[in-house]
């Protein structure tokens, strides 16, 4: 902690990743580089999260803990100032990356709540670190927190930190907000930990989600496995051993969004919308430019939306003389077992249908397995006739938000998943159950064949909704929200 914070931060962000990446010796590009007071070089990352909280994350009086992304066995790294903020790292062993991180949230607690796509393995040992490790970020958020100040605490990774933050410091404020989907009770109880992970969040003054539905889940899984009772969104906490004393905490939705204006900004862009124009003349000016853009991942629906287009094509409902898909596949936790499977098959498919409907110099899919970057997006959505999302499961999707604030000039048409929370905010889209696979077929040939005047009429409902819904507005709703929570506990009459 700096000299000047004696007393600590008003305002703690704790997510799993630090809102900065180091820089490596290799990497001479010094563009958005800052260098802590000892020598090493840091950057931004790129995440949706720290664009959200940069502006309010003054090192003056707000401080983010999290992990710096590299495994070591010796901890080294003392809290520095980088880009604008006061970042406290947590320092994670190779072996807690392992249990902690790839095992428990990725492993365990990704699939259980994504729908169990893929079957989740439940390990008392990676329990064990998950439970460490939490506390390691609690007791760094205990640190650094001012007396009365607030901690709002991210997803997934940390849901048993809000109530050992509170055992602590029953002094501040606690937020959490939980960016996957929370599950059904019927497959939350799967969960051999489900009661801790539950007393871990009601640690907290304000639960957030994506969806009402997330909200509604937690609710009744709070009934199901605690003595609490809930009245709307209000859960009543007993927290003194004779259930005396009580407190209040709120769970419902906090849509996440983009920061739409900045991404309509890079969209407008001579030299982007340049680039648009590029891509369709390196894809020979097909009639039609079908677009996916997703991690790797199982929840994404990849290879729903593959076998639909390589139906559509065998039907001649689509040509491939005359159609593309773009496809990107970011890498992503390639050293889990179920991504390497995955990776494998969706190959195999976009072989076959090339293989199938593809001639000399001409492929009906282009396929990269590569991160692109915000332009190249940008241009690639300007570029596209259709926005293919087709999410399995999903909390919110921001892809399909991108998509809709790039396209100023209204043209374009949005295929999305019912089962992603942007689905909520986006009825104008064409909407599908992506397990349907003949239902998913209609949408993809309605899109492409939309009339102008109807496909502007839903584009311009869906500008409007996520241009005035950004991310700097969910910061502000949650952090007011959780302003007005009643921090600590609150004594009942009979006790006063
Ligand atoms: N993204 C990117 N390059 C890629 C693929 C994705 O920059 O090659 C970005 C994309 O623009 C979006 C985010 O990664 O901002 C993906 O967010 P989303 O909510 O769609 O999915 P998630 O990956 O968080 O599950």
């Amino acid at each position: 902690m700096s000299e000047d914070h004696d007393g600590g931060y008003d305002l703690v962000v704790v997510a799993n990743r630090l809102a900065v990446d180091a820089v490596h010796d290799e990497d001479t590009d010094d563009t958005g580089v800052s260098t802590d007071a000892s020598g090493r070089r840091w950057r931004r990352s790129p995440g949706g999260l720290v664009t959200a909280l940069a502006p309010i994350m003054r090192p003056a009086d707000a401080a983010w803990i999290g992990w710096s992304g590299s495994a070591s066995d010796s901890p080294t790294l003392e809290p520095f100032d980088a880009e604008d903020m006061h970042l406290v790292p947590v320092h994670l062993t190779a072996d807690e990356v392992k249990l902690y991180y790839e095992g428990m949230s990725n492993g365990t607690l990704w699939p259980l709540y994504h729908d169990v796509i893929v079957p989740p393995e439940f390990h008392r040992e990676w329990w064990d670190a998950y439970r460490k490790v939490n506390q390691r970020f609690a007791d760094a958020a205990v640190e650094t927190v001012a007396e009365g100040g607030s901690v709002w605490v991210h997803d997934y990774q940390l849901q048993l930190v809000p109530a050992l933050i509170r055992s602590r410091r029953p002094d501040v404020k606690i937020g959490y907000f939980h960016h996957i989907p929370f599950p059904p009770v019927e497959i939350f109880t799967q969960l051999p930990w489900r009661k801790q992970v539950v007393d871990g969040l009601l640690g907290a003054d304000v639960v957030g989600f994506q969806r009402d539905s997330d909200a509604g889940n937690f609710l009744r899984a709070t009934r199901r496995l605690t003595d609490n009772t809930t009245k709307g969104d209000q859960v009543r906490v007993r927290t003194s051993r004779h259930l005396t004393e009580e407190r209040y905490v709120r769970a419902r939705a906090f849509p996440i969004s983009i920061s739409s204006e900045d991404f309509a900004a890079v969209a407008a862009k001579p030299e982007v919308r340049a680039r648009a124009r590029e891509i369709r003349r390196e894809l020979g000016e097909p009639t039609t430019i079908l677009l996916g853009v997703d991690r790797l991942d199982y929840t994404k629906g990849i290879l729903h939306r593959l076998k639909a287009y390589g139906e559509l094509l065998s039907d001649g409902l689509l040509k491939s003389a005359d159609t593309v898909l773009v496809q990107v596949a970011s890498p992503s936790r390639e050293r889990v077992e179920h991504y390497k499977l995955l990776r494998d098959d969706v190959e195999q498919t976009v072989a076959r249908i090339n293989g199938d409907h593809g001639g000399i110099g001409s492929a009906p899919i282009n396929y990269l397995h590569q991160s692109v970057g915000m332009e190249e997006m940008a241009a690639l959505y300007l570029a596209a006739d259709v926005a293919l999302v087709t999410s399995l499961r999903d909390g919110m999707n921001l892809v399909a938000k991108e998509y809709v604030a790039a396209r100023e000039d209204l043209g374009g048409a949005l295929v999305l998943s019912e089962f992603t929370g942007a689905a909520d905010e986006l009825p104008q889209a064409f909407l599908v159950n992506p397990h349907d696979i003949d239902g998913l077929k209609a949408a993809i040939v309605r899109a492409t064949r939309v009339e102008p005047a109807e496909g502007r009429r839903r584009m311009r409902a869906m500008r409007r909704r996520i241009m005035r819904h950004d991310v700097h507005r969910w910061a502000d709703d949650f952090l007011g929200y959780l302003a007005m929570a009643a921090p600590g506990p609150r004594p009942t009459q009979e006790d006063s």
